[in-house]
């Protein structure tokens, strides 16, 4: 029997946008990308990153994950001397955890959510139907009891609900998390490792967490070369309340970012934060300090692909060529000759 199969191959005329019903077609890996910063065509171009023909969704060679692996390595091995266990985490959270974390309320815009096909035959083909004429064939799934992960750090607090042993808990905690930020700005993507080190405990004892891992967390960067500078800031929360949210983040310095000039992108770039939640995912996920008390939390993030692409801006393209003491930290250094 022969089976016939009809192909409908629409590559998009921009290949970095794509719509509905269209094909986009990563082409020639090495090809400049209509859109994009020079620093992700360099990149792409190098091979470092693999083209998805969609802004801020890359894949990543080998020489790049070795990389990524590496700033992953020294960020467990401060988790390890604190004592934090580990927890690798899916790059999807359970829907209950995640409208728990309040993500919704200030950050809708960034959110992502998965959905489903739960029909039976007569919805399948009417599935496949929209999907040829180009219709609205999302519009016939169902919502999944799951969403995209937005911070590393969400998937841990259900874990601590009940009361804290002494002296809290502390996470070392990577996933995968998306942000609905298309970007052709190579520091800004859709996909990206968050690595953390989360503490929940005593107001003190969170506290201590941000302030210290801050200057853990910098001088482990500037280790690998990067020039960083802590800065206060704000998250961009969503609307008209979002700016007095903002305004009181600041105040308070509930997050102060480790920033660093990136070449080839504007400014400076943060390349981690180190938050204090005060007593938010306390009173969300129901955690208590040994003392009884409503727990607090803190968590410093490493944005691990800012990380990669901050050090191949700074120290060029083939990490084979880096200085000695870079490649060294990142166990990328064969035996000294
Ligand atoms: P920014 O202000 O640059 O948007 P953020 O405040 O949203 O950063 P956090 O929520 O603190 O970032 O996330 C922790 C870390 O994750 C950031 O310091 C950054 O290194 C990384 N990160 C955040 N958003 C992105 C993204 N869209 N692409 C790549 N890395 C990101
Ligand atoms: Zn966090
Ligand atoms: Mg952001």
């Amino acid at each position: 029997m022969t089976v016939m199969v009809q192909t409908h191959v629409h590559y998009a005329e921009e290949a970095t946008t794509g719509y509905p019903g269209t094909l986009v077609a990563p082409s020639d890996p090495r090809a400049p990308v209509a859109g994009h910063s020079s620093l992700v065509d360099k990149m792409l171009k190098a091979g470092l990153l693999v083209p998805t023909g969609v802004l801020g969704l890359y894949g990543r060679s080998g020489v790049y994950q070795d990389v990524a692996d590496g700033v992953g390595l020294m960020v467990r091995r401060w988790g390890q001397d604190l004592g934090a266990q580990r927890v690798h985490l899916p790059p999807v959270l359970a829907r209950s955890t995640f409208l728990h974390t309040n993500y919704l309320e200030s950050f809708p815009d960034l959110m992502g959510s998965v959905h489903v096909f739960t029909g039976g035959d007569a919805e399948h083909k009417q599935l496949l139907q929209r999907v040829a004429s180009d219709g609205d064939w999302p519009a016939l799934l169902e919502p999944a009891d799951v969403v995209l992960c937005s911070a590393a750090c969400h998937g841990v607090y259900p874990l601590c609900t009940g009361t804290l042993p002494e002296g809290g808990r502390i996470f070392d905690v990577q996933s995968s998390c998306f942000r609905h930020e298309p970007s052709v700005n190579a520091a800004r993507l859709q996909s990206f490792v968050m690595h953390e080190i989360v503490h929940v405990g005593s107001a003190e004892s969170a506290w201590n967490h941000r302030e210290e891992g801050l200057a853990c967390g910098l001088r482990m960067l500037e280790g690998l070369g990067l020039s960083m500078r802590a800065v206060p800031a704000s998250d961009p929360f969503f609307g008209r309340v979002g700016n007095v949210l903002a305004a009181g983040q600041l105040e308070e310095q509930l997050k102060i970012e480790g920033v660093t000039p990136i070449p080839g992108t504007e400014g400076e770039t943060a390349v981690m934060s180190a938050n204090s939640h005060r007593d938010h995912f306390g009173k969300s996920f129901g955690i208590h300090s040994a003392a009884g008390e409503v727990a607090h939390s803190a968590c410093v993030a490493f944005g691990i692909d800012r990380i990669v692409v901050a050090m191949l801006a700074v120290h060029g393209l083939d990490p084979a060529s880096w200085p000695f003491y870079v490649r060294a930290q990142l166990g990328l250094a064969g035996p000294q000759a």
